[in-house]
């Protein structure tokens, strides 16, 4: 996204639309040469960013950079690892622990999580026991579960589900409690790098658009009919879009 354009949103953001920022819907932030000019812009508007990459580009930044405010927490997708070991050397495993190392050196209060998905589980054997060996757990079994590795570094299990809602319908009512049928628009939206406003990550093709950032304030388009219509479905425990019937995230909200 342009930076230019990235303060546009930023500043409209930091008016009581939302405290943290996730850089990313899809894709790896840590891409970016110019990451901490995005991270400026976030600080300066007195917001906290969330950072969530695949270790793979994390020698090409600054560790201070990602240690310390506005970034509140930067989760590492280690599932690459295992789905696609080719393009994943061990030396980028191996930059993540440094990067666990340095953070303590630091005393950095930033939140690391080492993520996996729960289907990669039994194929994660080498990298569970690497993991556990550096963070000194005995028994790299222990990392079938969730686990705190160290001052504010957990192992973190997240449940996989289907992307970009291509499971059959399931349901368009999911009420459990009095909980929302999904938090899009009520807890989060997502701005593509185009400017397509869109409710949640999950859309990453923004087939939900809402407006765009571009040419609309961004207010005015979370006030939208359409928005208001999707949140205020949710609010009752129902889809009111096929893409949110459809969506496999909404399982692992339950
Ligand atoms: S139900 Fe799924 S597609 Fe719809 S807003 Fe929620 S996460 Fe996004």
């Amino acid at each position: 996204m342009d930076i230019g354009f990235f303060e546009h949103i930023i500043s409209q953001i930091a008016q009581g639309l939302g405290k943290l920022v996730f850089l990313h819907i899809l894709g790896d932030p840590l891409v970016l040469k110019n990451l901490s000019s995005y991270l400026k812009i976030i600080k300066q508007y007195n917001l906290r960013a969330h950072i969530v990459n695949s270790g793979k580009f994390l020698h090409t930044q600054d560790f201070h950079t990602l240690l310390f405010a506005p970034v509140r927490e930067i989760a590492f997708s280690l599932s690459a690892f295992v789905d696609n070991p080719r393009g994943f050397r061990d030396s980028y495993l191996q930059e993540i622990l440094e990067f666990c190392s340095f953070s303590r050196k630091v005393k950095s209060e930033v939140f690391i999580h080492l993520r996996l998905q729960d289907y990669l589980l039994d194929a994660s054997a080498p990298l569970l026991k690497e993991i556990a060996e550096f963070f000194g757990v005995a028994d790299s079994r222990a990392l079938r579960e969730n686990l705190r590795l160290d001052y504010k570094t957990f192992f973190t299990i997240t449940k996989h589900y289907e992307w970009n809602a291509k499971s059959p319908v399931q349901s368009n009512q999911f009420r459990l409690g009095k909980k929302p049928y999904c938090y899009g628009l009520i807890k989060q939206f997502g701005i593509l790098s185009n400017g397509v406003v869109v409710p949640c990550c999950i859309d990453c093709f923004g087939e939900i658009a809402l407006g765009d950032a571009h040419i609309q304030e961004l207010r005015a388009i979370l006030d939208s009919p359409k928005a208001r219509s999707i949140k205020s479905y949710f609010k009752e425990g129902k889809a009111l879009l096929p893409q949110c019937q459809k969506c496999g995230y909404v399982k692992v909200l339950r």
